[in-house]
């Protein structure tokens, strides 16, 4: 096909990027929390073998990425891997991929079940990778307040935390947030809320986020910006959270 006809942003939203060659694209996976199995380890290496140069690339954010992907390829490529069970990974103005530690899932100081508050969030909450959004938008998880995902400089960063507050010991363990961090050319740590959540209560701040993303952000504008211009008190107030003091 032309390279003037091919649609670029399409095939980026299905998780294939354009490369610096010609007609050779880079595909991105990903899976919840960054856990492939053995199985889809081998269906990776199997495709970089077929379809790429043999080699795959980790990203940072807990995807694999084969690279050398001839376009006549792509539908043969992406079948084989959604048959598999892999997820596409993306790019662009969208939700990436969740990063996701360990948590108390065999961390030591892991406080969280960080694998099943990602199955939450994409399952339950709908709010999963490749979401189209202004600007990137990325969630990290951590379960701990290690924060070893570098939430303080997501859009949303979770950690696990205790709350010493909390009468009923039960109830000690719970949520913290950061929102408004971004990596990039202009960097920023996001607001940190002093307050452990529950995670129901959790959930319900990052829809609110999302939605006032959605509802006030200019195209290519990252969420610490539009926090910055809308106004962090009145932006608080907004997600319901006027009554915390921050
Ligand atoms: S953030 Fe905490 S739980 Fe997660 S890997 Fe780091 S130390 Fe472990």
């Amino acid at each position: 096909m032309e390279q003037n006809l091919i649609d670029y942003e399409a095939l980026k939203k299905r998780g294939f990027l354009k490369s610096r060659a010609a007609g050779e694209f880079a595909l991105r996976t990903r899976m919840p929390a960054g856990n492939y199995n053995s199985t889809h380890l081998k269906i990776v290496s199997n495709i970089a073998d077929t379809y790429g140069e043999g080699f795959v690339h980790m990203t940072v954010r807990q995807g694999i990425e084969i690279p050398h992907i001839k376009y006549a390829d792509i539908d043969n490529v992406e079948f084989i891997v959604k048959q598999a069970g892999i997820q596409l990974g993306t790019s662009g103005s969208r939700l990436r991929a969740t990063t996701s530690c360990p948590g108390n899932n065999w961390c030591k100081s892991g406080l969280i079940n960080t694998f099943a508050f990602v199955d939450a969030l994409e399952n339950e909450h709908g709010i999963i990778c490749a979401m189209d959004l202004p600007h990137k938008f990325k969630i990290a998880v951590a379960g701990c307040p290690n924060l070893c995902t570098r939430g303080q400089s997501s859009e949303i960063g979770v950690f696990g935390q205790v709350d010493l507050k909390a009468q009923d010991a039960s109830k000690r363990i719970g949520y913290g947030v950061y929102i408004g961090g971004c990596g990039g050319k202009n960097p920023r740590q996001g607001i940190k809320l002093e307050k452990v959540f529950s995670q129901e209560d959790l959930f319900k701040v990052i829809e609110k986020v999302i939605e006032f993303y959605r509802k006030n952000a200019q195209p290519k504008q990252r969420l610490g910006e539009t926090i910055e211009q809308f106004g962090k008190h009145k932006f608080l107030e907004v997600i319901g959270l006027e009554l915390t003091g921050y």
